[in-house]
């Protein structure tokens, strides 16, 4: 695969343009260099940079790449690269490799206590494209695992719906362990589950979920991501350091009253650890029926950046967090066609092949959900609001009758 990608960026006629201005963008600039590859540009979807310089060169959006390079060849770098496809599909550019098999044979070890952040990144890409180019394995790149609905901050335009409820409690210990099963039970490989909520760690029993995703060899990574206002126990630091966790805590300021002491706390135990830095979000968390049309709702989910960040709740998978939360919440009617119930399916006549089979024919074929006309939908050029401003009383939605409530709470 690396010897075929080489020969044809090599031979091609083409401008040969790298998708994505970032720490794995600047290694295959690298590769290319050593290898005798012209680049000719680089592009990225994200409107922050835009215009920017990176390595000399001027970063283009990449909707508007046709306007520059309407027959460019696109190497691909992100990890996230079914997104990356799409989006060239969709601007009519059908002719894209894959730079993970380039990347095969860099050394990504990680030789330190502190996480080699760039290493991760060009590891992740690596396994993420050989993943996505073998149709015939069942790979997922990430999927949020919603361990409770308890958040310390209430974010009033909180993607994932905290906001709205009323009573959050922490999903049940039995049920996130037989979610987790029957996922791993009908794939081949998840790149990363990624422990969330609200806040993980509002969830005493975080470590127990955490030690039941480490036990599962099919799971190469375990993010778990917190806001600051926690700082875990020091008995729980050596689960923390596992070489496959990775914990991310998002910095809003003040409202993450002991960011200062959780930073010490990852350093003075060498665990590996991310510090977002936010400065707007999308105004996506209103829930409301728009009564859009099926065209209309359709280019909602299209420009949607968040239509594959998978989310299991229950035992359910859905696109997205925020159906998943709409789902959790009854702010919308039962749409069974929305999700994979992966619980039912591992124990349906079709077993754990045929569950497989419907979870990758669900992440790769399934257009608009009916749960897109219950939100704003997240364009990356959307409107921005300001992150974290918070609510004191849970924001009011309208409730839809459910026929099976299946939700398990701990007791
Ligand atoms: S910190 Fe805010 S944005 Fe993050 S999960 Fe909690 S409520 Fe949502
Ligand atoms: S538009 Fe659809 S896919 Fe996108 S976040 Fe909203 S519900 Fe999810």
């Amino acid at each position: 695969m690396k010897q075929k990608i080489l020969t044809r960026l090599k031979s091609t006629q083409k401008p040969v343009i790298i998708n994505g201005a970032g720490m794995v963008g600047e290694t295959v600039l690298g590769f290319c260099r050593d290898n005798g590859i012209a680049v000719a540009g680089f592009c990225d979807g994200s409107l922050k940079v835009e215009g920017t310089d990176f390595h000399g060169f001027k970063v283009m959006h990449t909707q508007r790449l046709k306007d520059h390079y309407p027959d460019a060849l696109i190497l691909v770098t992100a990890a996230a690269i079914k997104d990356v496809v799409d989006m060239l599909r969709e601007e009519g550019f059908e002719d894209w490799v894959a730079a993970g098999p380039l990347l095969e044979d860099l050394d990504v070890g990680q030789n330190s206590p502190a996480l080699d952040f760039h290493k991760f990144s060009v590891e992740t890409c690596i396994i993420c494209h050989a993943g996505y180019l073998n149709p015939e394995r069942a790979f997922l790149r990430s999927i949020d695992l919603i361990i409770t609905e308890r958040c310390s901050l209430k974010c009033k335009d909180c993607s994932n719906l905290m906001q709205y409820y009323e009573n959050p409690k922490n999903v049940a210990l039995d049920l996130l362990f037989q979610s987790v099963d029957a996922l791993c039970l009908a794939l081949d490989e998840i790149m990363e589950l990624r422990v969330i909520g609200g806040d993980a760690f509002m969830n005493k029993q975080w470590p127990l979920v955490v030690e039941k995703l480490l036990g599962e060899p099919k799971i190469k990574r375990v993010v778990i991501y917190t806001n600051g206002a926690i700082v875990p126990k020091v008995d729980h630091a050596p689960l923390l350091k596992h070489p496959k966790v990775l914990t991310i805590a998002t910095d809003y300021g003040a409202l993450s009253s002991n960011m200062d002491k959780l930073i010490h706390y990852f350093v003075e135990h060498g665990i590996a650890h991310r510090i977002l830095q936010v400065d707007s979000w999308l105004d996506c968390a209103s829930l409301e029926k728009h009564e859009r049309s099926k065209e209309d709702n359709a280019k909602v989910y299209q420009d949607c950046c968040a239509k594959n960040m998978l989310s299991l709740s229950d035992g359910k998978l859905f696109r997205c967090p925020f159906a998943a939360n709409a789902d959790r919440l009854s702010a919308v009617p039962e749409f069974n066609g929305d999700y994979v119930d992966v619980l039912a399916a591992v124990s349906s006549p079709a077993g754990v092949a045929g569950a497989g089979r419907k979870i990758m024919d669900y992440v790769l074929n399934k257009g608009a959900l009916e749960v897109c006309d219950y939100c704003n939908g997240r364009p990356l050029s959307g409107v921005e609001v300001k992150p974290a401003v918070q609510t004191e009383e849970p924001l009011s939605f309208r409730k839809f009758p459910r026929i099976q409530p299946i939700h398990q709470y701990e007791k």
